[in-house]
């Protein structure tokens, strides 16, 4: 089969529709929106537009089945996480070849994300098993306290296009496990994974009205009802910090239980005793994975002074030699950005440090031609001032500046906003647990330029979010707490 074949019979196998109480149906008024590659910036197909009388059509159905749900023992909720894990593994190539298409990263890459999103399902349907609560008696001996936990309830999912399918297992999985039916709006860049996902769910018993998938190309209108309906009880939301923001504000009306994982700002601090090769290895996956478009990406490095000038020659080198391309095309590594907007936003990130003094070592600029690819970049002696190391970049952008001391490296970090992860390369222990310490983020590779694993807690302080996914922690977002006060 050729590859454009291959590709076709693929996107053909995906559903296009909404999927609403256990049914695939068109929208309301049968609207479409057009799917785009980011390689090409041609339509791949329609899907179906969901107006906000969908969204509530959705809710309802999440609504009706939640009791039934709730009381579904947790062995079958396991079964069906475990089941849907080892399906995604299975279907791994094809999964990834429709994520590719539609948001640009290498085949490799889409492969990587679905094997990640599986492991969230693999760990919830553990976590399934494990709800427990608690019997004491009270300190006083009069009374006796009982515990328990049980889902939250109906819970809406908005979730972002960068890692179209692990953004929504790590919401949908947890939600599955504690006993909570969901509506879920995935980007409207990036429908083609969810609709993917929605199916294997589907075909592994989930039953209808659990899950219930709408995509829209106007997330406001779909989304403000939802959030404003007193029957919905937990809004989780991966995204930018400035719609989160306005989320949150929405979700105050009804007090609604939330969950925000938002935009970060990452700083790599490399210190003058650490093992460079690896601190280039670890700024290679902490910069460049997922083209530089992931909320954990490395946004600028802090070096040793004396360090500075060789990582900056040694990082441009590994970042010059990576092939730029179609993610379906053997070889490639590096793909398009999502799209022209977002691709503007890192040349102007770029031309500001430039103006303001910054020299690029390697690249800098948008490439010519069809699809919105944009140079891996180094930026060496970025002065204090430029935008770059503020600002969320959202591309293949590696800004590099010095420090002195640890003192000024740890000041620098912390100089933000944002507080999701920061990286930390030093061979010496004392510093290590030191810095760690110091640092306001919820999270930090030590030595290592990725955190993400599903068995793990993933969030953020500050601005970059509110809760966490995965880990234990995950399904505490999906559980309340009932206290029985018992006279005895
Ligand atoms: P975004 O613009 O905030 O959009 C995220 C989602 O929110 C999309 O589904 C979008 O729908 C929807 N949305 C936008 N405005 C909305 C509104 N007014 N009401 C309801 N929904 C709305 O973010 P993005 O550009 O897709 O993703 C990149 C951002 O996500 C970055 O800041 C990144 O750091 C963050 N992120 C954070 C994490 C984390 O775990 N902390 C993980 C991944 C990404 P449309 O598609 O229709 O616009």
């Amino acid at each position: 089969m050729s590859i454009a074949t291959r590709e076709q019979a693929v996107l053909d196998g995906v559903e296009k529709r909404l999927y609403i109480g256990g049914e695939w149906r068109e929208a309301d008024g049968g609207g479409t929106l057009a799917v785009e590659d980011p390689a090409t910036g041609e339509a791949l197909c329609e899907i179906a537009d969901a107006t906000p009388a969908d969204a509530t059509t959705a809710l309802d159905a999440a609504v009706a089945s939640q009791a039934e749900w709730a009381a579904t023992p947790a062995n079958r909720r396991a079964e069906i996480l475990w089941r849907a894990f080892e399906l995604l593994n299975e279907r791994a190539d094809d999964l990834a070849l429709v994520m590719t298409l539609e948001m640009g990263k290498a085949l490799a890459e889409s492969k990587a994300e679905i094997a990640y999103a599986a492991e969230f399902f693999r760990w919830f349907s553990g976590e399934a098993l494990r709800i427990e609560g608690s019997y004491k008696v009270a300190a006083n001996a009069a009374s006796r306290v009982l515990v328990m936990r049980q889902p939250i309830g109906p819970s809406f999912f908005i979730t972002p296009w960068n890692f179209p399918t692990a953004m929504g297992t790590r919401k949908v999985g947890p939600a599955i496990a504690a006993g909570c039916t969901m509506v879920w709006k995935p980007a409207q860049q990036t429908p083609l994974s969810a609709f993917a996902l929605a199916q294997i769910l589907e075909e592994c018993g989930l039953p209808g009205g659990v899950l219930n998938l709408i995509t829209s190309s106007s997330s406001s209108s779909v989304a403000g009802p939802l959030i404003a309906d007193p029957r919905l009880r937990k809004l989780s939301f991966t995204g930018s910090t400035e719609v989160g923001r306005k989320l949150i504000a929405q979700a105050a009306d009804n007090v609604l239980k939330v969950s925000m994982e938002l935009g970060g700002n990452a700083p790599f601090l490399i210190f003058d005793d650490a093992d460079l090769d690896a601190a280039v290895e670890g700024a290679m996956i902490a910069k460049m994975r997922n083209i530089g478009e992931a909320c954990t990406s490395a946004n600028r490095f802090h070096v040793a002074a004396g360090l500075a000038d060789e990582f900056a020659s040694r990082l441009a080198k590994r970042m010059g030699g990576l092939r730029v391309g179609r993610g379906t095309e053997e070889g490639v590594e590096i793909g398009p950005l999502i799209d022209d907007d977002q691709r503007g936003k890192v040349a102007e990130l770029v031309d500001d440090a430039v103006g303001k003094g910054a020299k690029a070592i390697l690249g800098g600029s948008t490439i010519d031609g069809t699809g919105y690819f944009f140079e891996p970049t180094v930026l060496g002696a970025v002065p204090a001032e430029a935008r770059v190391l503020r600002e969320e970049i959202f591309g293949p952008v590696a800004p590099i500046a010095s420090f002195d001391s640890e003192q000024e490296a740890v000041a620098a970090a912390n100089d933000t906003e944002y507080g999701l992860v920061a990286y930390v390369f030093t061979r010496d222990l004392k510093r290590a647990l030191r810095v760690c310490e110091s640092l306001e983020t919820g999270m930090i590779g030590l030595n290592q330029g990725m955190v993400s694993n599903a068995g793990a807690p993933f969030g953020g302080v500050k601005q970059s979010g509110i809760g966490r996914e995965g880990g234990n922690e995950g399904i505490e977002e999906y559980l309340e707490t009932k206290y029985v006060a018992i006279n005895v």
